[in-house]
């Protein structure tokens, strides 16, 4: 037997959100304590385009992850509007005493996060991103050089499609789903349409789903999206290694009790799931549903499936999303 989602505690983390350092409303501790008190352990700052690092926010119950978040608009950084694609990127240092950012453009600060241009600290360089993915993958070698994990934000509602994808490479996370795009932007970022692209061309990303929470409308963007993650327990180190391990589920709602293999046999035990999909790198799939509620699932895999993933939905149509596990990790 095999345990592909490991046989460890489970802690729920938010990574991707806004406080009132850039456009979200809410101080840093004021989302620490909303956050701990809905169940979660650990949230990602990610302010728009300035690294402020959280450390004091960290205790024996809740880890503050420091990070930030960039975008890489077509046209160019002096367009306004909504009119242009553009990609946003969620760069996570992987060591709390990472305080200096990559690909730092000044010109790109926008509103409250101005405030904060004379206490960033940079590599010195001022950058000058460029949309194309020759432009992500400088951001994405430039981040991994400087210890961050990077994660493609709610490509949906950046009116990304497979064309933008078509180069990428070494994207850590890519978000599936997205509260802020859901709930106030209209847009449906829940869909696996990229995360299958990037598949596709053989790049293996975890699967995220984030808030992005900006409390502008109290809390209506905040709760809806989580990822788990598997750790024995919780410091900024082991959260951080179970995403490098992709130890991790993303979900709006379903649960993953347990996922093994046994004798080419995937299982896997669920909550507040009436739907389980298991999807493969070919067209063989498998649809298990129960309108009262499933407890397991089980899926027969082939050596040429290529890989297995598993989409489960609940009762409302909200999803939980794994990564793909390649069958040689089954067989
Ligand atoms: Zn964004
Ligand atoms: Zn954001």
């Amino acid at each position: 037997m095999r345990y592909l989602l490991p046989n460890k505690k489970q802690y729920k983390v938010n990574l991707h959100a806004h406080t009132n350092i850039s456009d979200g409303e809410l101080s840093p501790l004021e989302i620490k304590e909303l956050y701990k008190k809905n169940g979660y352990s650990a949230v990602a700052f990610t302010d728009h385009d300035v690294l402020m690092t959280h450390n004091d926010l960290s205790d024996d119950s809740f880890i503050a992850l420091n990070g930030y978040e960039l975008k890489i608009n077509e046209g160019g950084v002096e367009h306004a509007g909504y009119k242009y694609k553009s990609y946003h990127l969620n760069l996570i240092a992987k060591d709390e005493s990472i305080d200096t950012q990559v690909c730092f453009n000044p010109d790109r600060i926008t509103d409250e996060a101005r405030r904060f241009i004379p206490f960033v600290k940079h590599d010195g360089e001022i950058y000058r991103e460029e949309y194309s993915a020759d432009g992500v993958n400088d951001i994405i070698n430039r981040a991994h050089a400087a210890g961050f994990l990077i994660h493609y934000n709610h490509p949906v509602w950046c009116k990304n499609n497979y064309s933008d994808l078509d180069g990428i490479h070494g994207m850590d996370g890519v978000e599936l789903i997205n509260t802020n795009s859901l709930v106030i932007k209209h847009i449906p970022e829940d869909t696996d349409a990229i995360y299958a692209g990037f598949l596709e061309r053989g790049e293996y990303p975890y699967p995220l789903a984030c808030d992005d929470n900006h409390n502008q409308h109290g809390t209506s963007d905040s709760f809806g999206a989580f990822n788990m993650v598997f750790c024995d327990s919780l410091s900024y180190h082991s959260i951080i290694d179970a995403l490098q391990e992709q130890s991790t589920y993303a979900s709006a709602g379903p649960i993953i009790k347990a996922l093994w293999a046994e004798n080419g046999i995937v299982h896997i035990e669920t909550e507040n799931t009436v739907c389980v999909h298991f999807l493969t790198a070919t067209r063989k799939a498998k649809r298990v549903y129960d309108e009262t509620g499933l407890d397991m699932a089980s899926f027969r895999v082939d050596g040429d499936y290529g890989y297995v993933r598993i989409v489960l939905t609940d009762k409302d149509g909200n999803h939980a999303y794994t990564r793909a596990y390649g069958v040689d990790e089954i067989l």
